[in-house]
């Protein structure tokens, strides 16, 4: 065995020359020499608490990390995420060297900057943004990801209902927001971070999208706005943002919408530009889309726009002084890398729009192909067809008094295959209800949606042909191996019990079970 140690001995100054070595470095051996599995490496056991005292050779630490690595799910089978999985090389490369770029050193690095402003403007205008005559940067900002892009609007909307209240002399400590009890999680965050009371329109049996009325009866003085989800995660379908919008004029309500379009805002401009969901709307004063799903980059990044500066409060943002320019900046982090953004700004001028309009639609007929072909099995569709709703397939399996099996159990059976797809309970007031879901990304094309569609059918006959004492059998498997240490909860033993989201209280999860 090589250890670093053969080489340089404690506080002795080793150079190639000393040791008589012109052409190669001490390193160089080091690394020649090195045999992973053959270094006392492979027989220790990692440390998982304390950092250990002693340097381990490069190679050896990657091995170790890679082979670690390898036996986490494979992203392109992982058929539960809206998250991209799959990029160009020529930009791979780029994001690559991009990594040590600090996006927020404007001066240092101007072009990263100006290389977001065009993203802003290109994805606002995309938005139907009105736009000054006098081609000025529209208002937006890229974040971590649609979470912070959310976050950024729920404390512009409450900024500005604070703002009016005070300026009327009113109470403005109670501040509600009106939702869909299906938003993603990070709504709640928001909600619970700035302080600020949750309202929610409940789903029911046969409506997994906000009722508009019941949402603006719930509007009262407090309301700082009304969320309205283009793409819901559960179903996939788009909110009726616009009969929202009608209502609140109709009933001269001054209450803005903000509208998540985490994973719509990248599908619908090209699959139907005709419906009204975005600036179009008067009552819309804020967008996110994550980047990272639809906009067809790795994870993190996202982007919120803001119709005007009305809706941006002042306070909120600060400006820094890049090479005579100011660059405005609204982020709730300061550092973070620019790979990212340069990714957005390569996959925005690299598909052009047309681009986007032909993944989009492959993406829609698979979606379909796959929605029909679960349907002759027999399963009972939950999403929408013909690209009325985001690209991705929910089901849940026939009602039957005599199968044994749930929607956890296929979800099971497909991740022995290789395959993760989700079984979910349903948003709160909907939770016995059961189902699974597909997203539809980039890289899923037809021959891989007849292989899931192979094992599928595998994976029903399987728990089809058992009987009621087999299949207690099959769930004792499958709690004992959810029990397995690898699986067990990684939420310290403090948090486990925490009852306050409503994932907390309804054990609705985006995980297999
Ligand atoms: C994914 C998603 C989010 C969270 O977005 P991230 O980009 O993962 O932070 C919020 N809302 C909806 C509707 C989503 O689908």
């Amino acid at each position: 065995m090589v250890h670093l140690d053969a080489v340089k001995k404690d506080n002795e100054v080793v150079t190639p020359a000393s040791r008589g070595l012109e052409a190669v470095s001490a390193a160089d051996i080091n690394d020649f020499y090195t045999n992973v599995y053959g270094s006392h490496f492979a027989v220790d056991h990692m440390s998982h608490h304390e950092m250990p005292e002693r340097e381990m050779p490069r190679q050896i630490a990657a091995r170790m990390i890679k082979d670690e690595l390898s036996l986490d799910g494979n992203p392109k089978l992982n058929l539960a995420s809206f998250v991209t999985t799959y990029m160009e090389e020529e930009i791979e490369q780029i994001m690559t060297d991009s990594f040590s770029k600090n996006f927020i050193d404007y001066e240092e690095y101007p072009h990263t900057a100006e290389i977001q402003n065009r993203c802003v403007n290109m994805i606002a205008r995309l938005f139907n943004c009105p736009t000054e005559a006098s081609g000025e940067n529209a208002m937006g900002t890229s974040t971590i990801g649609s979470s912070e892009a959310i976050m950024l609007g729920t404390l512009a909307m409450k900024k500005r209902w604070q703002n009016k209240r005070k300026a009327e002399g009113k109470d403005a400590s109670r501040p509600n927001i009106v939702m869909n009890s299906a938003v993603q999680v990070c709504w709640e965050k928001a909600a619970r971070y700035f302080d600020i009371e949750e309202k929610y329109v409940y789903c029911t049996e046969d409506r997994y999208v906000i009722d508009p009325k019941q949402a603006v009866d719930l509007v009262d003085e407090n309301t700082i706005g009304i969320c309205a989800i283009l793409g819901t995660t559960y179903t996939g379908e788009y909110e009726d943002i616009k009969a929202i919008n009608d209502l609140l004029i109709e009933r001269n309500i001054d209450c803005p919408i903000h509208v998540d379009a985490a994973s719509g805002g990248f599908v619908v401009p090209f699959i139907n530009p005709d419906l009204l969901w975005d600036f179009r709307l008067e009552k819309v004063v804020s967008i996110n889309v994550s980047g990272h799903k639809y906009g067809l980059v790795y994870p993190g990044v996202g982007w919120v726009m803001w119709r005007s500066p009305e809706f941006l409060p002042k306070e909120l943002v600060f400006n820094i002084n890049y090479l005579g320019a100011d660059q405005a900046s609204f982020t709730l982090n300061f550092s973070k890398g620019a790979s990212h953004v340069i990714g957005q700004y390569y996959q925005l001028i690299r598909l052009g729009k047309s681009g986007y309009r032909a993944i989009m639609s492959n993406l829609i007929r698979i979606a379909d192909y796959m929605t029909s072909e679960l349907e002759k099995m027999g399963m009972v569709i939950m999403s929408q067809r013909a690209g009325r709703g985001l690209p991705l397939v929910a089901w849940r399996l026939p009602s039957s008094e005599d199968r044994v099996y749930d929607e956890f159990a296929v979800a099971h059976q497909l991740r022995e295959r290789g395959w993760i797809v989700p079984a979910y309970t349903m948003a709160p007031n909907t939770e016995h209800m059961k189902m699974m879901r597909i997203v539809i990304r980039e890289d899923f094309s037809m021959n891989r949606c007849d292989s899931l569609l192979q094992d599928y059918k595998l994976a029903i006959q399987t728990l089809q042909s058992m009987d009621n004492t087999m299949f207690e059998r099959y769930e004792a498997h499958m709690k004992s191996s959810r029990d397995q240490p690898r699986n067990t909860s990684r939420t310290h033993s403090i948090y486990k019990d925490e009852k306050h989201s409503l994932q907390g209280k309804t054990g609705k999860t985006h995980g297999v079970c």
